[in-house]
């Protein structure tokens, strides 16, 4: 018998409608869990940033419970799949954070949903951005440059991202692409802040 991944109960072995829906291999979450979660209305995003959003993204990202990468690991795929595109391309870390965390979840969440991924960026600055005022922040060099030996002119990239929150990330991401002559730059993140 196996319990759920976010609030340790007994997990029914019966395939529910949910875990049909969500094309779950196994059960990974129990219904009461699935359930808390919304889904979003915008276009670019999976789901909305609530208190079970929240405390997921806790124990996947800080606490580094690398198994929770399965819980939306199917819807992931058939999201990105709808995106006809060159390149599938997570936003990055700093190496220096990469290091402290060892664990990149973003990439975690791709691997687990078997689709094929590529780093073209790397992280300029380790500052982050509440530490700035309004004025340092419009100010503020590019968080990203592109990887010495990256040739991407004419290619089609989706970004993907864990939550969009201000969107500075993703601005910061699409010009540098636009920069490199890329032909289109999407994105999609898994919650919308
Ligand atoms: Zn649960």
């Amino acid at each position: 018998m196996k319990n759920c991944l976010l609030c340790d109960s007994k997990l029914k072995l019966t395939a529910s409608w949910q875990q049909i829906i969500h094309g779950e291999k196994t059960k990974s979450i129990c219904t009461n869990c699935r359930e808390l979660f919304e889904k979003s209305q915008m276009p670019n995003s999976l789901y909305r940033y609530n208190e079970a959003m929240k405390k997921y993204l806790h124990q996947l990202k800080f606490l580094q419970d690398c198994r929770l990468t399965i819980v939306f690991a199917k819807e992931l795929q058939q999201a990105i799949k709808r995106y006809e595109v060159d390149i599938i391309m997570p936003i990055p870390m700093h190496v220096k954070r990469l290091r402290q965390r060892t664990f990149a979840h973003v990439d975690e969440l791709l691997k687990s949903a078997n689709l094929p991924f590529e780093h073209l960026l790397e992280k300029t600055t380790t500052e982050r951005q509440s530490d700035k005022n309004k004025q340092q922040r419009l100010q503020m060099e590019n968080l990203f440059r592109l990887k010495p030996t990256v040739e991407i002119a004419g290619k089609r990239i989706l970004i993907v991202d864990d939550l969009w929150t201000t969107g500075t990330t993703i601005q910061h991401a699409t010009k540098i692409l636009q920069q490199a002559q890329v032909k289109s730059v999407h994105y999609l993140t898994l919650i919308k802040g």
